[in-house]
């Protein structure tokens, strides 16, 4: 997979040198380029924003770097995925989605933004998606292209050495994963409960099962709600 990322901070993106993604990096598996949109302007204070168009606070990022940008990145199977807290909510799904892309282009924005008309034009050729890591505002896009990249690319083949680890996780088949332990056996007076030591592997799926669906009914109702009931079988309603 190939993603070209464009922020005005590059340096943001070190830890993306770093272990599994470091990793794919340098198998190929990964090819990233990160670009400072600086780059793109013409002045000499290389200048990427202006006042807001209307007032109101702040300064909104102009569209000519941008566009300078896109078009020195984009390609003909590129898709622009463009942090926002105006995005849709960020899912597995949506990571399971863009790891089967072909080319991503992050664009970072700060201050209030990136002007609409750049997303308007580049929507003209490409895919567009704004997404949200949540509801809540954070400085700049570059903390979130980070968190998609790593859910994307533990999702790409070859990258996590074992890939059983991403259909028995949460969030895999709607559901929250079951509370996981290792040795000691005992520490500090709490055990590990029994049946993960039995060896019977079909108490033990039944109990990972059963505490995959509690955990998700008392932490997350509303995914409990949304989890198709044709997928519960007799012991789980029990539970
Ligand atoms: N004025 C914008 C608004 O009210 O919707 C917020 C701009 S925010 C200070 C600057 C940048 O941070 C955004 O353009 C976006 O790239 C990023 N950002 C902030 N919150 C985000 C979130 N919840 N999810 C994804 N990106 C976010």
């Amino acid at each position: 997979m190939r993603v070209d990322v464009v922020s005005i901070f590059p340096e943001y993106f070190a830890p993306l040198e770093l272990s599994l993604i470091g990793k794919a990096r340098g198998t190929g598996i990964l090819d990233l380029a990160v670009h400072d949109l600086r780059t793109w302007t013409s002045d000499v204070h290389r200048t990427v924003d202006d006042t807001p168009y209307g007032g109101g606070p702040g300064m909104v990022m102009r569209p000519e770097p941008w566009a300078a940008a896109l078009d020195a990145v984009a390609g003909p199977s590129s898709t622009l995925v463009v942090p926002s807290p105006v995005g849709k909510p960020f899912t597995q799904a949506d990571a399971h989605e863009l790891a089967g892309l072909e080319h991503l282009i992050f664009a970072c924005g700060r201050y209030e933004g990136i002007d609409q008309r750049v997303l308007d034009d580049a929507a003209a050729r490409m895919p567009v998606r704004e997404v949200s890591l949540g509801d809540y505002v954070l400085f700049g896009g570059e903390v979130a292209v980070i968190v998609i990249m790593e859910a994307v690319t533990r999702l790409l083949p070859g990258v996590l050495g074992n890939a059983d680890s991403l259909t028995e996780e949460s969030h895999a088949a709607g559901l929250l994963e079951a509370p996981v332990y290792t040795k000691p056996a005992v520490w500090r007076d709490r055990a590990v409960p029994e049946v993960l030591r039995s060896g019977d592997h079909g108490r033990i799926a039944r109990w990972r099962r059963t505490e995959s669906l509690l955990r998700t009914a008392a932490r997350r109702p509303d995914m409990m709600a949304g989890y198709p009931v044709d997928l519960l079988d007799k012991k789980d309603r029990a539970a």
